[in-house]
């Protein structure tokens, strides 16, 4: 037996063998009295007064190891009995607060792990975010080295859209771009002037130069420590084209009113002085100067229309329509003018429902602009012939003439605002922006598309391809019974 033992098997042979001792001694001691009387006593007293000691300790070890053994032992809070009683209190009290400590760890630990799922999410959306976007981002530290690029600002790389892992960026270097470089580096050198800094710049991408406005912010961190720059590109291509296209329009519109400006201001000129006495002369100069201000007006107000349209003053109201009612309203307004013009007018209508979803006032407009040129520029005797069929899912419209054509150098300028084709230029009046406003109105507005092919002296087509089909499929599965 080593120590004290506190199992219950221990206590009750420790038991045992005292009662077995204490008769032991008993029976020394009686033995022994007739013979060494005083020493038998004194080593009889002694051996029983230990074995009674140990079978106590022996007992109370097992009421302590019992206690020790109930759930919940430490948290009693009440002092405990007995002569470990103390000793077991204070391992208690230990064990407390090792207990809460390691509660709070616990806890603390789940709020850390909560928070940083709470934390990669958000960073998940953010990388998604910027993964969608077609603009280039891309984020530096302090050091101009990148940190992240979204797969716009990797394309300015020549990496593809190969997806951002952080070895990725480690790998890219500004000095390969560097008006982006230095659009960073200026941002974060002049950190403490401004926070931020805008930018026109052009990057060559896959041998291609574009046009970017770059705008660099600078980022801090806590207690404004300067973590690095962020920079987004927006590509400014479109914006540029339509400055130079709003440029070239405003110079085309001022040279295309000088010159009948400069018409009626001479003839005035000539009948204020008196230059020109004859009545008959003055009436042909009334003549001239009426003219002018009528081109004039058609010019204006074709501008007008087009300036409406592309700026959504004039509302698109496309609705469900049958594509040859349509042309047959735009050919009732044509007929009359052709007929004048002893011009053979024909109508090839296709005898299947086409259903459109068109605005009627723009696309009759554009449908009458084109039969218009097609009489106006073809002789008497000549013929205009407008057809309409159906190819897989799209309506086709032709406008067709026999008249003087479109020399083949001309063709790619016919859509152009004001161009007129020098060679037909007298055979009628006009402001070259009729057909831009067909070309607005058949792609722009109704997603079509026009095409054109011509012989000089045997004649001009113009091709129009529109989509087929109603936008509420009930109304056109009515319209088909009825036609039916
Ligand atoms: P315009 O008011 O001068 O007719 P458009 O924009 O309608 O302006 O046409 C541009 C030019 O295209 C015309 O000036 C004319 O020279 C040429 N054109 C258009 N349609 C035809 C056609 N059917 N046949 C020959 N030339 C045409």
């Amino acid at each position: 037996m080593r120590g004290i033992s506190v199992d219950g098997k221990t206590v009750q042979v420790g038991v045992v063998v005292t009662a077995a001792s204490a008769a032991l001694s008993g029976l020394v001691g009686l033995w022994t009295w007739g013979g060494w009387s005083a020493a038998g006593v004194a080593v009889f007293a002694s051996v029983t007064t230990s074995l009674l000691t140990w079978g106590i300790i022996a007992r109370w070890a097992q009421r302590t190891a019992d206690s020790l053994r109930q759930p919940g032992w430490s948290s009693a809070t009440s002092p405990r009995e007995g002569p470990f009683g103390c000793l077991i209190d204070v391992a208690a009290e230990h064990l407390r607060s090792i207990e809460s400590r390691l509660q709070r760890e616990v806890r603390h630990r789940l709020e850390l792990e909560a928070l940083v799922q709470v934390r990669s999410q958000k960073v998940r959306r953010l990388e998604m975010a910027f993964s969608a976007l077609d603009t280039p981002v891309l984020v530096t530290d302090s050091e101009d080295r990148i940190l992240y690029c979204n797969p716009a600002a990797l394309r300015l790389f020549g990496r593809g859209d190969k997806d951002g892992a952080e070895e990725a960026f480690e790998s890219l270097d500004l000095a390969s771009l560097p008006a982006l470089r230095d659009l960073v580096l200026e941002t974060r050198l002049r950190a403490s002037a401004t926070s931020q800094r805008s930018t026109e710049l052009e990057l060559s991408v896959g041998g291609e130069v574009i046009a970017y406005r770059g705008k660099a912010v600078n980022v801090y961190g806590e207690g404004g420590v300067h973590l690095g720059v962020v920079t987004v590109l927006s590509d400014i291509r479109d914006e540029r084209l339509a400055k130079t296209r709003h440029a070239e329009f405003v110079s085309a519109v001022s040279h295309e009113m000088k010159t009948p400006l400069a018409s009626i201001k001479a003839f005035i000129e000539m009948l204020m002085d008196g230059d020109v006495a004859d009545p008959e002369e003055q009436q042909e100069l009334y003549g001239f100067i009426d003219a002018q201000v009528d081109r004039l007006t058609r010019m204006i107000n074709s501008m007008l229309n087009l300036a409406r349209i592309e700026s959504g003053v004039i509302k698109i109201q496309r609705q469900d329509c049958e594509l040859n009612e349509q042309l047959e309203k735009a050919a009732d307004v044509i007929r009359p003018v052709a007929e004048e013009k002893q011009i053979r007018f024909v109508t090839e209508l296709s005898e299947l429902y086409l259903p459109v979803h068109v605005d009627p006032e723009l696309f009759g407009q554009a449908i009458i602009n084109l039969l218009s040129n097609a009489v106006k520029y073809t002789p008497s005797g000549g013929e205009v012939r407008l057809r309409s069929r159906m190819e897989e899912d799209q309506a086709v419209i032709e406008v067709r003439d026999t008249g003087m054509g479109i020399p083949e150098d001309s063709l790619p300028h016919i859509f152009d605002r004001f161009y007129r084709v020098p060679e037909n230029n007298k055979a009628a009046s006009g402001t070259g922006l009729g057909l831009a406003l067909v070309h607005y109105i058949i792609t722009d507005v109704h997603n079509g598309s026009i095409r054109v092919t011509s012989r000089v002296d045997e004649g001009t087509c113009f091709t129009l391809k529109l989509p087929l089909g109603h936008l509420e499929p009930k109304r056109r599965t009515e319209r088909v019974l009825c036609s039916a």
